[in-house]
């Protein structure tokens, strides 16, 4: 099965570093036959002034697009012969066919696919059992129960390997909210949190009739209560693929209002000028000011950037030698910057999908914009004094 590459895997090939050449990544589209071989024929006859011999990965390279596993759609390979490296990640998304190398391994397709992908949390409950879904492009699955048993109490199962079994003849959705409800709910409210709490979600939706779901809504803590996108009627079950057709247009309908809340935000923001970055540059000063709320990236975004080799600075523009330390830069994706530092720092990042058009505040900034938590304290300038205090760790 190809599961989404998780945030501890992705952050285990960024460890590989390299020299400036040593790390050949490729991404294969295996939808179209024999596309990648032609691809990588180009690639090799293009001119590669002083580059090293890359015959080695390139045979690596080929032998897994070969051997790739018949279902996938996509394939990426990560290979650094020289340090031993290989890495084969089959994908279950369409990529481009993509050859880098580079001294870090190119994830930005990976990346792109887990930010347009987010995970949203369902609880689907009555007043006898509550169960709790994620859900990654609307497919939801099982991942915890609450039931209550006949003296009234609470069991809870995190990892749910059975198929839950009524346990009251007679439904008790009628009645009113007694002491027992209202400890049910409660119960079902601290396990969404603790759910809520070990991943990142985009949001949460409630499943259910309105007279449970609305007064479980009142129980939950902030954080999951201010992130609930959709609230919904619902027949009970503990079947995931019951869930699918009701639960993708809710989730398509929060993306569609989530991205359009963000790109008014940043229109606004645009016009007054304030708290608001706009490209490459300014969006990675305000990453390693550890001022940025949210980002907005264009699809179409592709900058090269600089980073600084003395410093470690990360700069949105292909500049040689870094302004604040003078030292030499090396050559990487601003854009895989960007969202290797908005992973790591939990910055939520919004795909935008559409084509650029006239008034769109992405268009004039390159594909990337943040909406800033504050002002800069501090304007980025040449001086080495300064520069340290600037350089998040
Ligand atoms: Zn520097």
């Amino acid at each position: 099965m190809m599961l989404p590459l998780t945030r501890v895997e992705i952050e285990d090939l960024l460890d590989v570093q390299g020299r400036d050449d040593e790390v050949v990544s490729a991404f294969a589209d295996l939808t179209v036959r024999n596309g990648f071989e032609r691809h990588v024929e180009l690639h090799l006859k293009a001119p590669t002034k002083g580059r090293r011999d890359l015959g080695e990965d390139f045979e690596v390279v080929r032998q897994a697009v070969r051997g790739a596993d018949p279902k996938a759609r996509g394939l990426a390979v990560f290979s650094a012969a020289a340090r031993g490296f290989k890495r084969i990640v089959p994908l279950d998304f369409p990529v481009e066919n993509r050859v880098v190398v580079n001294g870090e391994p190119f994830v930005l397709p990976i990346l792109e696919h887990w930010y347009a992908d987010p995970v949203y949390l369902i609880a689907l409950v009555d007043s006898d059992e509550a169960h709790l879904f994620e859900a990654r492009h609307g497919h939801p699955d099982r991942v915890c129960d609450v039931v209550r048993d006949d003296a009234g109490q609470e069991i809870q199962r995190d990892k749910p390997r059975f198929t839950f079994k009524k346990r009251f003849a007679q439904t008790r959705h009628e009645r009113l909210f007694g002491t027992e409800d209202d400890r049910f709910l409660k119960s079902v409210a601290e396990t969404i949190r603790g759910h809520w709490e070990a991943r990142d979600f985009a949001g949460l939706i409630l499943l259910g009739q309105s007279q449970i779901t609305g007064p479980l809504r009142k129980r939950l803590p902030r954080g999951p209560a201010e992130a609930v996108v959709a609230e919904a009627q619902h027949a009970m079950t503990d079947a995931p693929e019951h869930l699918t057709a009701d639960v993708i247009p809710l989730i398509e309908r929060a993306q569609a209002e989530r991205e359009a809340r963000a790109l008014e935000e940043l229109r606004d923001r645009c016009k007054e000028k304030h708290r608001v970055a706009l490209g490459a540059t300014e969006v990675l000063d305000g990453l390693q000011q550890g001022r940025v709320a949210s980002l907005l990236l264009g699809r179409w975004a592709d900058i090269p950037g600089a980073r600084c080799e003395g410093c470690h600075y990360r700069l949105g523009a292909p500049v040689r030698t870094c302004p604040y330390c003078n030292a030499l830069t090396r050559p990487v994706n601003a854009v895989q910057d960007i969202l290797v530092m908005a992973m790591r720092h939990g910055v939520p990042v919004h795909l935008i999908n559409r084509a650029p058009a006239k008034d769109d505040p992405l268009a004039a900034a390159n594909g990337v914009a943040a909406l800033l938590r504050a002002e800069a304290n501090w304007a980025p300038d040449a001086s080495s004094a300064r520069a340290s205090e600037g350089h998040a760790p």
